[in-house]
């Protein structure tokens, strides 16, 4: 895209109808051009049929709607499809797309690489790059939209792709005011979950924002000498302060936190763990998805064995927690949990 032009894909719709305004004309002609933009998913000015045509040709040298560019697909023999886009200034980043029963999941990312080397997690490896901008946030949605099959349509959006999203908080913020606009693409709040390593100011912030997402917190470990072992983060803010940020989360009725937990063998999948989380865990309103460890060459840690996962989730149901073993998916095209890598050539 142009430089001298706005990007109208990472405007929050009171900004475009803003923009209108200094344009001279009335707001709902900005409420018209979101909508062209984020429901309909219009790139070309000109196509937008329901501006007047001079207004057409004064946008046009105004703004544009960018897109990041799908440089691979890779599609998993289990349905899940792996995309992988380069962004304007080179860097690459991974979105996935999940169908289950029904549902279409897609998993997006909030920044190119990541700066909290968990110790599990390839994306960790990469370090860095940088923060991605709203746009570039809700593009990866609009990318996908544009190239769903027949019939599909995406029910639910998870920020567990690459990154910290809470690292990025103003960004991610405005993509997902933008996308739960109802002139949008209008996905509910409800079906969209963030997923942190527990950064407490960041999860703070969420508390205080009227966003009304769901909230995942990757827990990972019951000690915090283990915790601090696998992600470095714990150094910061141990599992005390975490769920103190937790328990003073305010959720609404009927509404769970999710604490996410990868099964390391021999690192944080006893009984004893088990037990020890039961006890974290106590009056804290939250479901527990156990997370089978996804293992690449470069990871140093083994997965536990099934059996071990089960008991691990036999202890937590018998205390009367709600524990689900996620099923891996897309491990065949690196897409699963924890496997969201780019490789640079020539890094
Ligand atoms: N930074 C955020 C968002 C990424 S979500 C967060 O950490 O929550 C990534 C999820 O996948 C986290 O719950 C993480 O614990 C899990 N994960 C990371 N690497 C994994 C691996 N190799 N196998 C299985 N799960 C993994």
């Amino acid at each position: 895209m142009n430089e001298n032009v706005v990007d109208l894909v990472g405007l929050l719709r009171s900004e475009v109808e803003a923009l209108m305004g200094e344009l001279g004309e009335p707001a709902y002609r900005g409420r018209q051009l979101f909508h062209w933009v984020q429901a309909r998913r219009t790139r070309d000015v000109n196509a937008m049929s329901s501006l007047p045509r001079e207004l057409r040709a004064v946008l046009v040298e105004h703004v544009g709607v960018s897109r990041p560019e799908v440089s691979r697909v890779q599609r998993s023999l289990d349905g899940t499809r792996k995309y992988l886009f380069r962004l304007e200034d080179g860097e690459e980043i991974e979105s996935v797309l999940i169908p289950d029963d029904g549902r279409l999941t897609t998993c997006i990312s909030t920044q190119a690489g990541c700066p909290l080397a968990c110790r599990f997690c390839l994306t960790g490896l990469m370090g860095l790059r940088r923060n991605l901008r709203a746009a570039e946030i809700v593009g990866q949605i609009l990318a996908l939209q544009d190239r769903l099959e027949q019939g599909e349509r995406i029910t639910n959006i998870v920020l567990m792709g690459m990154g910290e999203p809470l690292l990025n908080f103003t960004q991610v913020e405005r993509a997902l005011r933008i996308l739960s606009d109802e002139q949008g693409a209008h996905f509910s709040p409800r079906r969209i979950t963030l997923s942190t390593v527990g950064h407490i100011p960041g999860i703070q912030k969420l508390a205080a924002s009227d966003l009304g997402i769901n909230l995942a917190v990757s827990l990972n470990a019951t000690t915090d000498a283990v915790r601090d072992e696998i992600m470095p983060i714990n150094r910061r803010w141990p599992i005390a302060e975490l769920l103190g940020a937790c328990r003073a989360y305010p959720l609404p009725n009927r509404r769970w936190l999710t604490f996410e937990y990868v099964m390391l063998d021999g690192v944080n999948d006893s009984r004893e763990d088990a037990k020890r989380l039961v006890g974290l865990l106590h009056g804290i309103r939250c479901k527990i998805n156990l997370i089978p460890f996804n293992t690449a060459p470069d990871l140093p840690d083994r997965a536990s064995p099934r059996e071990r996962v089960e008991v691990f989730q036999r202890v937590l149901h018998d205390a009367g927690l709600t524990a689900t073993i996620r099923e891996s998916r897309g491990w065949d095209i690196s897409a699963a949990c924890g496997m969201l890598r780019v490789e640079k050539e020539n890094a």
